[in-house]
């Protein structure tokens, strides 16, 4: 069998497939297995993400699996292996257009300048990001609420902009993570809004249904981006039809989080005969 991905989605479906007697592969892109959780655990109080991927590695380890690092596989790759059974977990991307779905048709300008980021560029880079923050969140779960705790640490003045009418109203830590903020100062929330144009400098932004008059000039040194992911189905799309036993699962079927990418991956992994 053949997993491609060494997120937790990939590695669990190697571990239960492991444990299940087959003879298991797993390849991962990068130096390192994790994906994600990588990133996630580099979020103010979330490093217990890193636990979950250092065990999830140690077992595959332990259980014998063939697993092939710094190994981007493209679908000859899928042919030449002819294995019998093959798991696609490679994930997602954030997309970088700051589309958001009120305004569907809307293309944000200025979404490709060098100062607009991702979440997971913030995290993963612990650089001088300037004073000034904009984190726009059409999403409402843990990856803007972690991108805007990591800039207040930095000392900046940071807000969060939504269309919802609370930020992270998906997520259950919100409201902890929210009195955070207010004690370290500096945050903002511009609730009921939407992005209109990045500038170099600044942002604009506008009520839901307000009139151009109310756009609104906020200052932002850096601007982070997060929407929902673009899943990664490449791979999956140029199998489909051509192998008998694939599986896409994860967040490259669709974006979600870790709890439905480690299920997807155990329930792959326990349906092989
Ligand atoms: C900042 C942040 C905070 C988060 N916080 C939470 C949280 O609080 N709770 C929660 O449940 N989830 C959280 N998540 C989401 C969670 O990390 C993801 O949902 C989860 O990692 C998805 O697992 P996956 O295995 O499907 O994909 P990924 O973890 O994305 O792994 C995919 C892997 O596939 C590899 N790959 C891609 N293409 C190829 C290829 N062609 N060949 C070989 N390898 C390939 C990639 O290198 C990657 O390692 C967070 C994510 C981020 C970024």
């Amino acid at each position: 069998m053949l997993v491609v991905g060494g997120g937790p989605g990939g590695m669990e479906a190697a571990r239960i497939a492991a444990l299940k007697g087959h003879k298991v592969t797993l390849c991962e892109a990068s130096a390192e297995l994790g994906g994600m959780l990588n990133v996630a655990r580099r979020a103010p109080h979330s490093a217990g993400f890193g636990d979950i991927a250092i065990w999830l590695e140690a077992e595959i380890y332990r259980l014998g699996v063939d697993v092939r690092l710094n190994t981007y596989v493209e679908p000859e790759d899928i042919m030449a292996e002819a294995a019998d059974h093959v798991i696609v977990a490679t994930g997602s991307l954030p997309r970088m257009d700051a589309r958001q779905h009120s305004f569907p048709s809307h293309a944000v300008p200025g979404t490709d300048q060098a100062h607009v980021v991702s979440a997971i560029d913030v995290l993963r880079q612990p650089r001088d990001w300037g004073q000034t923050a904009v984190v726009l969140d059409t999403v409402g779960d843990y990856e803007g609420l972690a991108a805007v705790e990591a800039l207040l640490a930095k000392g900046m003045a940071v807000r969060l902009v939504t269309p919802s009418a609370a930020i992270g109203d998906k997520n259950e830590r919100t409201w902890p993570a929210y009195e955070r903020f207010i004690q370290m100062g500096g945050f903002e929330e511009v609730t009921r809004h939407h992005l209109v144009e990045i500038q170099k400098g600044d942002v604009l932004v506008r009520p839901h249904l307000g009139a151009p008059q109310l756009t609104r000039v906020i200052p932002a040194d850096v601007v982070v981006l997060v929407t929902p992911n673009q899943p990664l189905r490449a791979l999956f799309e140029a199998l489909a039809g051509t192998q008998k036993n694939l599986t896409l699962i994860g967040d490259a079927r669709q974006p979600r989080d870790m709890l439905h990418a480690i299920w997807e991956g155990h329930a792959a992994a326990r349906g092989i005969g």
